[in-house]
């Protein structure tokens, strides 16, 4: 049996700007995203870290199709990604969602949680009328929320809630694989630790693959399998979690892990 990657990447390159202005100059080139390549294998946690403006964001956003890449291919669950996104919404979105840090602007203040979790069940076969209901509370439970949340609006939810029904809504797609920016990164601590806890259960329950976006070691090491370290566009070493925290081989990595505040070992 072989075994397809989820996502795939070869020589992925993000540029931006460098484009000629009306008056003649050319605006400053920002290489968000240099010569990346890298896997994310089936049923894995694979962490992606790096200081603010790595690039980490460029990177997640041209494998969910918001970004184009400037250069470099791209599959994911082992087709061309632009071949699957050119199938339509429902194909693509049932291989890959996205999550994101800002769990508050991410769900619309004038719709209920119910017709939030609703727009992706439409798009699938199977659940019409009372089977939509049913999914519906199906998905409220798989995050731990209360059914009666269905009939409330989203500011109602603290931000652990709202990002709980963010998952859920990536979960109506019945997606294989979810992109996760930064998901916990807005969280007070103690409520990062319960949907850290809940993203590992639903991992293992609906057999996902994450690829996971954080700059904060402590929750890297709590989450992921693997992790991939980025410095100004490029990853500078990908290893198992275990191997990269106990012996760290780029410099970078060294500086990154030895500055930052341990969940284990509180400084001082
Ligand atoms: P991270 O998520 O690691 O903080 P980003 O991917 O958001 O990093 O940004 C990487 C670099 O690309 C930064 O220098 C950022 O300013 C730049 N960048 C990101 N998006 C854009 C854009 N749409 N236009 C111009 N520059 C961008
Ligand atoms: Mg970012």
């Amino acid at each position: 049996m072989t075994t397809v990657d989820a996502i795939s990447v070869s020589n992925l390159c993000k540029t931006f700007g460098g484009t000629r202005s009306l008056f003649g100059g050319r605006s400053h080139e920002i290489r968000a995203v240099k010569d990346v390549t890298l896997a994310l294998n089936h049923g894995e946690t694979l962490a992606i870290v790096g200081e603010s403006g790595s690039g980490k964001s460029t990177l997640a956003r041209m494998v969910v199709g918001l970004e184009v890449p400037t250069s470099g291919e791209m599959k994911i669950a082992g087709r061309d990604a632009s071949a699957l996104r050119a199938k339509g919404p429902r194909a693509f979105g049932q291989t890959i969602q996205y999550v994101f840090q800002d769990p508050v602007s991410s769900l619309n203040p004038r719709k209920t949680i119910g017709s939030i979790l609703e727009a992706p069940l439409k798009r699938l076969k199977g659940y019409g009328g009372p089977r939509r209901r049913a999914r519906m509370k199906e998905l409220m439970d798989a995050v731990r929320m209360p059914t009666d949340a269905l009939e409330r609006y989203p500011h109602e939810f603290s931000g652990g809630q709202s990002q709980r029904i963010a998952i859920a809504r990536a979960l109506a797609a019945e997606p294989r694989i979810m992109v996760l920016d930064e998901p916990v990164s807005a969280l007070d601590v103690s409520v990062q630790a319960q949907v850290l806890l809940l993203l590992e259960d639903l991992r293992n329950e609906f057999d996902l693959s994450y690829l996971f976006i954080s700059h904060d070691l402590a929750v890297v090491e709590a989450i992921s399998d693997r992790v991939a370290v980025m410095y100004f566009g490029e990853v500078v070493e990908v290893g198992s979690a275990e191997r990269l925290f106990r012996s760290p081989q780029h410099e970078y990595t060294k500086k990154l892990i030895s500055s930052a505040p341990r969940l284990e070992t509180p400084t001082g």
